[in-house]
Formats: structure tokens, sequence, C-alpha cells
């Protein structure tokens, strides 16, 4: 299973293409911005309750037969955030207290 590397921030819904090094992905690729994983969510994914990395690029040029961006093009379908901006504060202060890894 590849990742479908969503269009957007689901917070801020900026744009976030496949080449782009501010996405940023919890384990179920849950999608944010680099901005608001730091301003707004403090590293916690606002969905699941875990941490985020930084979403792999990938490839343009297709090295391996098959495996390229335009191979494997990423997903066109946007997602939005279900909760409230208070409700998402109040979650990410309670669980960013936890480690990741004692989550
Ligand atoms: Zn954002
Ligand atoms: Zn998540």
């Amino acid at each position: 299973m590849a990742l479908a590397l969503r269009p957007n921030c689901e917070y801020c819904d900026t744009d976030l293409p496949p080449d782009d090094e501010r996405a940023r992905i919890c384990s179920y690729e849950c999608t944010f911005c680099a901005d608001c994983v730091e301003r707004h969510l403090r590293n916690v994914c606002p969905n699941c309750g875990g941490g985020f990395a930084p979403r792999p690029i990938r490839p343009h040029a297709e090295w391996r037969p098959g495996l390229s961006v335009a191979k494997r093009p990423p997903s066109s379908q946007r997602v939005h955030l279900s909760f409230s901006a208070d409700e998402i504060r109040a979650f990410s202060e309670r669980i960013s207290a936890i480690a990741p890894a004692q989550r």
C-alpha cells in the first residue's frame, strides 16, 4: 500500500502537492502543513492523537519501472477536519503532555 499523498492541509486547507516539504503525516496519513502542526496542533494529530513525521517526497523521475509521481499519482480528494478549533486546542494540550511512544 502506497501513501495516498493527500492534496491539502486538513487544518488550513493550504495545498500540499506531492513534492511539498512542508507536508506532515501521522501513521494514518492524516495530513497537515508544518506550520499548523507547530502552531495549532502541538505535534498531536487531532484525529488519532499520534505524532507527525515529514511526508516523504515521491520521485518525479521514474528511477524504477512504474514508480514515480506520474505513474502513481497523488490523491485529489481534499480532506477536512470535523472538529472545532477550540476542541482541537483542548485535545492537543491534553495529549501533548504525553510522549508519543506512551500514548
Ligand atoms: Zn495547515
Ligand atoms: Zn492521525
